[in-house]
């Protein structure tokens, strides 16, 4: 694709947006860029790109900018509902992500990862089972590295493993992966998104281009997923917990491909969820030609990522779990489903607009006391005070305090929010790290 001479606006200059500029003008595009925080609060890297030249506005975005351009390029996280957004896709600018833009400069074979939940876990066990195989593996995308990195050098693998969150690919167009998998759908995300409908649409972008060459990897006993694929024009290859004779399932004590048997028990990730994801890895890993073997060892050895449904020890025979990670009420059901019964649940966090009270069977048959913090502790206390015994915290710190004076002996306290972290900490790995922070400080004061 010749983007020589084209004028082309970057928005938001983190990470992905610095490496995109950079690119763009490698490539001689004509290029802005623009995000709505001040300079001193984006990368020293933006500094450098100011002095070589590159337009850049910091602290706004103006709208001469948004109309100037031929093409937007989208760093993730920016929404498309912004209005500058919208009235240059009115006046006819294409506006992408960095997703698709990159899109057009790789030509190796894509597995592509989406999901409201279990993105990381399932990306990664994939790319594991792949160079436990011999193949050479890039991940990233919505984690570590972005794929504008390797745009035009991706010669040096054999496979690119990417999450996709669905703000990136809402700005897809001829994004196609090779594999594309869909672990589940939940709501999620509801203030950045106009609604359910356009978040589940932009999940299922990831195969709008696919072809009969293609494959798609899907949840079966996910109504939302089901429903969608008769849509779906590449092979299709199921995983779940209902038995079918095409698909990979868990027949109760192993998960079953055709004639090949896993035997998963002694697989360190705990929970159906991750059964899921260990099932949609066996899917994707046998199409790439894997071996059964191969996989089923990596998928035992793998251990859980930290952050989810991660063990922080046991203290007067009380497990600690932080699951800072859990950033939806989706994730912490399916969390708390991990677990047997007397749960002491901490959540809470920047309110998203989302529905808590999906949580609330679970919350009445598992969990002993409830503690809620952050910005969404008053709305969900509204939601699920009535199923529990519920306490409100103003920090982490004092939750950790009231979740210890209530436990006892078999007890297992789960930091599992169901929100996102930024009401109180910058990001959901420190929310976590003060989490264990915490455990641990009071272990060792009792
Ligand atoms: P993502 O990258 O989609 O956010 P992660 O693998 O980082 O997914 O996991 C995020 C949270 O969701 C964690 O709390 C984890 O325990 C939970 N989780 C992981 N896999 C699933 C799944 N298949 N379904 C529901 N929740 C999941």
């Amino acid at each position: 694709m010749d983007i020589k001479g084209k004028k082309v606006l970057v928005v938001g200059l983190g990470k992905t947006g610095v490496k995109t500029v950079r690119f763009l003008v490698k490539k001689e595009a004509c290029v802005r860029a623009s995000d709505i925080l001040p300079l001193e609060k984006l990368p020293d890297e933006v500094r450098e790109l100011k002095r070589d030249g590159v337009y850049i506005e910091t602290g706004k975005h103006s709208r001469e900018s948004f109309l100037w351009a031929d093409t937007i390029i989208l760093s993730p996280g920016v929404p498309f509902g912004l209005p500058l957004v919208e009235e240059a896709i009115r006046n006819g600018v294409e506006v992408i992500s960095e997703v698709e833009f990159a899109f057009r400069y790789v030509k190796k074979p894509i597995i592509g990862i989406t999901g409201s939940n279990g993105k990381t876990t399932t990306s990664t066990l994939v790319a594991r089972i792949l160079e436990a195989s011999g193949k050479r593996v890039f991940l990233g995308a919505n984690i570590g590295t972005p794929l504008i990195q390797i745009a035009e050098q991706d010669e040096d693998f054999d496979v690119l493993v990417l999450e996709l969150s669905s703000f990136q690919l809402q700005g897809t167009v001829t994004f196609k992966p090779f594999i594309g998998v869909i672990l589940n759908i939940s709501p999620n995300h509801l203030d950045h998104h106009a609604g359910f409908g356009e978040y589940m649409e932009s999940k299922f972008k990831l195969f709008a281009n696919q072809t009969e060459d293609d494959w798609s990897v899907y949840n079966f006993d996910d109504f939302y997923v089901r429903n969608y694929m008769p849509e779906i024009k590449a092979r299709k290859l199921p995983f779940g917990f209902t038995s079918t004779d095409k698909g990979v399932f868990f027949d109760g004590t192993f998960v079953r491909f055709g004639e090949e048997v896993y035997d998963l028990r002694e697989m360190r990730l705990v929970g159906a969820h991750n059964l899921e994801n260990a099932m949609a890895a066996i899917a994707s890993t046998r199409i790439m030609g894997c071996d059964p073997e191969v996989i089923r060892r990596e998928i035992v050895g793998f251990s859980p990522l930290p952050h989810r449904i991660e063990f922080v020890g046991e203290f007067n025979g009380v497990r600690f779990f932080n699951d800072s990670k859990a950033t939806s009420p989706g994730a912490t059901l399916r969390a708390l489903q991990s677990f047997s019964g007397s749960v002491i649940l901490i959540a809470g966090g920047k309110d998203k607009g989302v529905d808590y009270s999906m949580l609330g069977d679970e919350v009445a048959r598992k969990v002993k006391v409830l503690i809620l913090i952050g910005e969404s502790r008053f709305q969900m206390q509204k939601e699920l005070g009535d199923r529990v015994k519920t306490h409100l915290a103003s920090s982490l710190e004092e939750a950790i305090e009231i979740a210890i004076s209530n436990s006892s002996r078999g007890d297992t306290v789960l930091f599992s929010p169901a929100c996102s972290s930024f009401d109180m900490f910058s990001s959901y790995e420190e929310r976590g790290r003060r989490f264990k922070e915490g455990v641990w400080k009071y272990q060792k004061q009792g």
